[in-house]
């Protein structure tokens, strides 16, 4: 389904994001037969250059970085005569009077903000006084937002200042994953699931969002930051979200929201002995993260690893463990929700005990798996052996249906359409960095360094024993 005409302003459409993410997306959902035609995409950014060399440089983006078409769709060359350029800078006023002479007031206008977060409150303060932004416009912003809860509460005031929380579209391109929305379709589309979602019956959460790469060379911003600014505070929360909410009363913007807001105030603060934090080594061919960083003296963390608690009536008793981490074994995310055991076994010792385990797989491949137990098939007597009741969506809506959008290309539609549902209120980043800050800033006063691990394992093994001492374990990373 087209969506409405739009003018889409991407600041930072140069960028590495830009050309990684933004562009190809756009591009797919033009081939998808969603921009109208009289939709336009312009590029504003600080490089000099024109519209017929900026549409060179989208080619070139989308040769490279469109998996699916590799820039092969019959459509590029009418698609980037969908796009023009203007030289602008956020601090001055070179090519300001150029933009607004070319976004038009008749059609949605968005503005993607993909620059660092010092610039959003300029561009912000030019959009209105060149007179392009009226009560109806929309601005995207990107992570991070904010390094904690002081600064994100001050981007989030120089947004205010010019734009109505039902403008602002926060990014957090976790929620635009298929999968992620599933979840919420799995919970709250069925009977089967929700009367067990609870500490009656689920005896732990498993949320692990494993990398096998390391900062390579977004190491000095990463210095900066580390896992629990840069994954864990915004990505991993907003999935222990929407595993831990209650069913909002609809599916609009306000009422998820609330909801998501009503978890992150009912985690209990972290204890110490609860997070582990890791940093990891080198190999003969690899760099240590230190000397990735260029950093020799670096604590920040690359690892991390916690125990938390919501606690509320439903998930009383129930933890949620998650870890996060670069130089993994494999590059894999998942959400496990651990089914407790049956009260009682009818069946021999011997026949093995086994738990419905309900995992959410995010990478590499999007799907859905439900562990149930059944006889192990022969005349071997009774033994139980799990079989995963695969909701593998490429089989069962075949290929084409199955071909999702990547998180960006539907996150950026739904901006056009005016739909914040999968993004992330004011309120709700400030209430996560209320959670997180009091964690780092006990780290960064000790100034006590990470543990090591190498490259290619699991993590240190202080993250195996903060489930171990549980008597429970991590799921593998495979
Ligand atoms: P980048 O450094 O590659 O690009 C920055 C862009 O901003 C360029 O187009 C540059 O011309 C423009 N710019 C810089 N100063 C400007 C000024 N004064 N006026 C106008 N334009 C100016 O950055 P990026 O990696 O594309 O990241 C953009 C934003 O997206 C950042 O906020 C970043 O944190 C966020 N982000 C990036 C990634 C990623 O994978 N690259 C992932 C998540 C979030």
């Amino acid at each position: 389904i087209p969506v409405d005409p739009f003018d889409l302003v991407i600041f930072g459409g140069t960028g590495d994001l830009a050309r990684r993410k933004i562009l190809p997306g756009l591009f797919r959902r033009f081939c998808a037969g969603q921009m109208e035609e009289d939709s336009r995409i312009i590029g504003a950014a600080r490089s000099d250059m024109d519209s017929e060399e900026y549409r060179h440089f989208v080619r070139e983006a989308i040769t490279e970085f469109d998996p699916k078409t590799k820039g092969e769709c019959a459509h590029l060359d009418e698609f980037l005569t969908r796009l023009h350029y203007v030289t602008i800078d956020a601090l001055g006023e070179t090519g300001w009077a150029e933009l607004a002479e070319l976004t038009r007031s008749d059609k949605v206008r968005a503005f993607y903000f993909s620059v660092a977060p010092r610039l959003f409150g300029p561009l912000a303060e030019r959009l209105h006084l060149h007179g392009m932004a009226d009560g109806e416009s929309r601005i995207v912003v990107e992570k991070p937002f904010g390094r904690d809860l002081e600064s994100a509460r001050a981007l989030n005031k120089v947004l205010a200042e010019h734009f109505e929380e039902n403008q602002i579209y926060r990014i957090d391109h976790y929620l635009g994953k298929e999968t992620v929305q599933n979840l919420m379709a799995i919970r709250f589309g069925n009977m089967l699931f929700e009367p067990l979602w609870n500490s009656q019956y689920v005896d732990h959460i498993q949320i692990t969002v494993a990398e096998s790469v390391g900062v390579g060379g977004r190491g000095g911003y990463y210095d900066r930051a580390g896992a629990m600014r840069d994954m864990m505070q915004n990505h991993m929360m907003q999935l222990l979200c929407l595993i831990a909410m209650e069913p909002p009363a609809k599916f609009n913007p306000d009422a998820v929201r609330d909801e998501k807001l009503k978890v992150i105030r009912a985690l209990d603060p972290v204890r110490e002995e609860d997070i582990v934090r890791g940093q990891y080594e080198g190999t003969e061919d690899l760099l240590g993260y230190r000397r990735e960083a260029e950093n020799p003296e670096s604590t920040t963390e690359s690892f991390v690893a916690l125990k938390a608690h919501v606690s509320n009536w439903r998930w009383a008793n129930t933890p949620f463990y998650l870890r996060t981490g670069k130089r993994l074994r494999e590059r894999a995310s998942e959400i496990a929700i651990v089914f407790k055991d049956a009260p009682h076994s009818i069946f021999d010792e011997d026949a093995g005990r086994h738990r419905n385990i309900l995992t959410i797989k995010l990478q590499p491949n999007e799907g859905i798996e439900l562990g149930v137990t059944i006889k192990e098939p022969g005349p071997g007597g009774m033994r139980l052996i799990d079989v995963p009741l695969d909701m593998s969506f490429a089989e069962a809506l075949g290929p084409e249906e199955a071909d999702f959008p990547d998180a960006y290309e539907r996150l950026i539609m739904d901006v056009i359409r005016g739909n914040q549902t999968l993004f992330m209120r004011g309120d709700e980043v400030e209430e996560a960095w209320a959670w997180t800050d009091p964690i780092i800033a006990q780290w960064e006063d000790d100034a006590v360094p990470p543990i090591r691990y190498a490259t290619g394992s699991s993590g240190p093994d202080d993250a195996l024993m903060l489930m171990h001492r549980d008597g429970r374990r991590w799921r593998e990373i495979k």
